[in-house]
């Protein structure tokens, strides 16, 4: 089938054969007659990136009324970002067609210009509920005229809570108006707002009912929870070409492991609700320019980027509703391109994998995390293979050439590789060489083989590795000055004990800390930690729950700590430097001086 068997104007044509767009998507070929037609509502069942803003924009713009300049068409969409990316899609599709204004209406920005844009007069309104919701009870638009509403990703706005704006806004446009849902999956909500809001609609199966996508094929790792980050630094590692999101459950976490991946020397940022938009903004521009090469993501930070080629979509936590775990998956393997959606599970969430397995209708391919062999083989053939496709400016190059071949005279071609490989490697094979990474889960290490693997093999990207010079997992590091001394609002009543601690640390952050010092009191406890993993820890511990509590983590430094946490903290002190009861010194009861005088070591 082609565009021009479907009915649109030729300068829609135009417009989307200046976007490349040669034939329609099975969405658009299903969608784009039936909203043609008119003649009622349409439930379209269907995965992100398969085209679903073409399939409803194409004839909501053919369909307008250009000489009235009132809304006509109604798009509501989850977030800010895919309502702009929409928003941009159908000016892109309207670029050869007069007089056609399309705006977009989200909140997190000042609503006086959208009021001022809607005062002016525009055909569409591509909105957030909120923002929608909001610029209707100031009665600042006229929803008389509305002829099409189009819910798209429907079930993502009932998941981020808009059912009751959702419902406020339905109510509030003509009953005439046709209206088009849009979802991945069809949860017991959405079929209710099919129900409640529309008539008698159609639907349309775009692939499988609940299916990931088509070309997405899903890897799962099962490893012990404390095993979870180094896990993902290992699959990270053996795909060196890797542009991916890792979506975490938590803002906490994303912050947390975007963190960790950064120390480490990994190409990553992360993306959460705690951002304000213009630092959301840096990081998606960042992104879409591949300067960095991980997002670490929220699921609902995530909705709308709009990122065609990314090679691997990695939960490192499930989503807590499964059927998320289409969205995810669906980020990757768009646009005829293949994709991989990588699961990291502990033991216990096997069950879950297995449930997604039987929504989505696919079987997963149960992995073992690469060994330290696997990895070093893998980037050095990723590393070859740049070598050989790499593009030459012999104008730069050339004039260092007889230097450098004087230096190098004499010796063999194979010496010279290996060097250049050493060179580039040794970190890396040191790292997976060291007996403290044996690795995750069962697997079992093979020992590097020098006929077959390079002695020395890469680490991460030579920027990478001048920065953070060491890509190796930290080795529980001597004692030191620098360590950073932290409060936990848990203590002996809460049966805490330095083992349970370490556990608890352990199993909130997904890896192994190691943690020293540990000062176990009633309420509340001391613990000292590498400084970089402070930050982390915070934020990974502050979601937990230990015996009904909100578990608090701060440092016990003399800029952050509270006024609370150094009042303890003396008390402590006082207690660790003098066993028995603290007696007031002669003459000057009580003064910090004394107290501090009395812990000098004599
Ligand atoms: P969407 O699901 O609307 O976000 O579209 C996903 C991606 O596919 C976007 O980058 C579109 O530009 C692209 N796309 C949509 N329809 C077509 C088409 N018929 N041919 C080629 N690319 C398309």
């Amino acid at each position: 089938m082609t565009f021009n068997e479907l009915g649109l104007s030729p300068e829609l044509l135009e417009g989307i054969s200046r976007l490349g767009f040669e034939s329609p998507t099975p969405v658009q070929a299903q969608v784009i007659p039936r909203l043609l037609d008119n003649k009622g509502d349409v439930v379209a069942l269907a995965q992100t990136g398969t085209g679903k803003t073409a399939a409803f924009g194409l004839p909501i713009l053919t369909m307008l009324t250009r000489d009235e300049r009132s809304p006509q068409a109604l798009v509501l969409c989850p977030t800010r970002e895919l309502c702009v990316q929409i928003t941009r899609d159908m000016q892109a599709f309207a670029s050869c067609t007069k007089g056609i204004s399309i705006l977009a209406v989200y909140g997190g920005t000042p609503i006086d210009g959208q009021l001022r844009a809607l005062k002016r007069g525009v055909h569409v309104i591509v909105g957030t509920p909120g923002r929608m919701l909001d610029i209707m009870r100031r009665k600042r638009v006229d929803l008389s005229g509305i002829e099409r509403v189009i819910l798209d990703e429907a079930d993502e706005m009932l998941n981020m809570g808009f059912q009751e704006d959702l419902e406020a806004i339905l109510a509030g446009v003509p009953d005439s108006a046709h209206t088009l849902l849009f979802s991945a999956t069809m949860p017991r909500q959405v079929a209710a707002i099919a129900k409640n809001y529309m008539d008698h609609p159609e639907e349309i199966t775009v692939g499988q009912r609940n299916a990931g996508a088509e070309n997405v094929s899903h890897e799962c790792y099962v490893v012990h929870q404390r095993d979870r980050y180094l896990a993902l630094k290992r699959i990270c590692d053996y795909y060196p070409d890797m542009y991916a999101i890792v979506f975490c459950r938590t803002r906490q976490d994303t912050q947390g492991i975007a963190d960790w991946l950064i120390r480490d020397g990994y190409s990553a940022d992360a993306i959460h609700g705690d951002l304000s938009q213009a630092q959301r903004d840096r990081v998606m521009q960042k992104f879409r320019t591949r300067s960095i090469q991980m997002l670490v993501a929220t699921d609902v930070a995530a909705r709308g980027l709009d990122v065609n080629d990314l090679t691997h979509v990695i939960n490192f936590n499930l989503p807590d509703d499964l059927n998320s775990y289409t969205h995810r998956s669906g980020r990757t393997g768009r646009a005829g391109k293949s994709g991989v959606s990588v699961v990291i599970v502990n033991m216990r969430e096997r069950g879950k994998v297995k449930r997604i397995q039987k929504m989505i209708g696919t079987t997963f391919n149960f992995r073992n995390v690469p060994s330290g062999y696997q990895i070093c083989e893998a980037q050095l053939f990723s590393l070859v293979d740049r070598m050989r496709n790499v593009e030459i400016d012999h104008r730069q190059i050339d004039p260092y050439l007889p230097a450098i071949n004087a230096t190098l005279e004499g010796m063999p071609k194979e010496e010279i590789v290996k060097r250049f490989m050493a060179l580039e490697f040794s970190n890396l094979l040191k790292y997976y060489s060291d007996e403290h990474h044996r690795g995750p889960g069962t697997q079992t290490e093979r020992p590097a083989e020098p006929a077959k693997a390079p002695k020395t093999p890469t680490p991460r990207k030579q920027a990478e590795q001048t920065e953070h010079s060491v890509q190796t997992e930290r080795p529980a590091p001597p004692q030191s000055p620098r360590d950073a001394r932290m409060f936990i609002n848990l203590g002996r009543l809460d049966g805490i004990n330095p083992k349970k601690l370490g556990d608890l640390i352990n199993r909130e952050c997904g890896r192994k800390v190691p943690i020293r010092k540990v000062d176990i009191m009633r309420r509340y406890s001391f613990f000292e930690i590498a400084p970089e993993d402070a930050e982390p820890i915070m934020h990974m511990l502050s979601k937990a729950r230990v015996g009904g509590r909100d578990v608090r983590v701060e440092p016990v430094d003399d800029q952050l700590k509270s006024k609370r946490t150094k009042r303890t903290e003396r008390r402590v002190k006082a207690k660790a430097g003098k066993p028995g009861k603290r007696k007031p010194s002669k003459g000057k009861p009580g003064k910090a001086k004394t107290r501090k005088n009395s812990r000098k070591p004599r």
